[in-house]
């Protein structure tokens, strides 16, 4: 159930079906979740997309384990307390799987709620106090998935079953005639945009790729090195930025066709650059990091200075990879794009 709650989040039942049975193949239970490496659970969850949930997942794991020697916590306050857990999820799992008395307010049970109670823009804590109040204490896990699933196929956003509704009896905003205005939509924020100057750097039938730091976007993922610019900077600007941070020739650049990726709260539009190097001393060297420093001062190699840090991945290195999908595109054009710029 904690893996296909965190698949759902943000991800559609459809998709998550295709992966779920995969990932409990390779980690059946919390303690093999909690002894694989990062890089093992990534593969797994590569396709899903948001891969910080794999890694709060992977954390949950470890904290059960050294916590509570493997075994989930049954209380909804300490499960609140587990890494990815938020008020939702602790009480799907306490009432669901152990029965508890916790009501669980997903996305489905605000809109019900903010119908049947005719209100505006409820707050979380009193959506959770009116679940908390109707919940039917002899069954609250089979209550909890009645009232998601009234959400989910009666009390739907759009073209809501009132006349099918079993609830309409008591449904204010129905009676009222205001079950389109209930709840009042959340506004989302529209993505930041953000230009992505972005490297494809191949050597030897090699890639390059580099590993982002933990946390923020994509954090702990690999990725093609690359430069933020600002919306609309455009191809001169890109290959500008390229070429100071990397130390790539401007004219060896040749520039691919822009493509778009919207993430949650940022877009991207990628301007991916090749970068074909002659063979080098680090050729062949296999995916391991590459050990040359980064150079500094006068004299020293600009080449030299961008090396510190990558990983040279080939053909099949490159297919394994936990790479987010932002850069699919590119990792398609490698594995199976034109023969000049094909990896070992
Ligand atoms: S009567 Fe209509 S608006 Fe009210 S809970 Fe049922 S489906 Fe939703």
């Amino acid at each position: 159930m904690l893996v296909s709650e965190f698949m759902l989040q943000q991800t559609r039942v459809e998709t998550v079906l295709r992966y779920y049975d995969g990932f409990l193949a390779a980690f059946p239970d919390l303690h093999a979740l909690a002894a694989a490496s990062e890089d093992d659970v990534l593969r797994a969850w590569q396709g899903l997309g948001y891969y910080g949930r794999a890694r709060r997942l992977r954390a949950l794991a470890q904290v059960v384990r050294e916590r509570w020697g493997g075994e989930l916590p049954e209380d909804a306050a300490r499960l609140r307390e587990l890494p990815g857990v938020g008020p939702y999820l602790a009480g799907a799992v306490a009432s669901i799987a152990f029965g508890r008395r916790e009501a669980a307010v997903d996305g489905n049970v605000r809109r019900v709620l903010g119908r049947l109670f005719d209100l505006d823009t409820p707050s979380p804590a009193r959506l959770e106090r009116l679940a908390a109040r109707l919940l039917d204490p002899r069954r609250p896990g089979d209550w909890n998935q009645a009232l998601m699933e009234l959400g989910a196929t009666v009390c739907r956003p759009r073209a809501p079953r009132c006349a099918a509704c079993p609830l309409a009896a008591w449904c204010r905003a129905h009676r009222r005639g205001r079950v389109k205005q209930r709840p009042a939509a959340r506004r989302r924020a529209a993505p930041a945009e953000v230009e992505r100057a972005t490297l494809v750097r191949v050597r030897d039938g090699r890639v390059a790729l580099e590993r982002r730091p933990p946390g923020g976007l994509l954090g702990g993922l690999y990725g093609f090195p690359g430069e933020d610019l600002p919306a609309g900077a455009g191809e001169a600007a890109a290959r500008r930025a390229l070429s100071d941070a990397w130390g790539a020739p401007p004219a060896a650049l040749a520039a691919w066709p822009p493509y778009r990726h919207v993430f949650t709260h940022r877009a991207w539009t990628v301007r991916p650059f090749l970068w074909a190097e002659a063979g080098g001393a680090e050729a062949g060297t296999g995916a391991g990091r590459t050990q040359r420093k980064r150079a500094a001062g006068a004299g020293a190699s600009e080449a030299g200075a961008s090396e510190a840090g990558l990983l040279w991945l080939g053909r099949a290195e490159l297919a394994a990879a936990p790479l987010p999908r932002a850069f699919e595109p590119l990792r398609r054009v490698l594995l199976e794009g034109s023969r000049d710029i094909l990896l070992m």
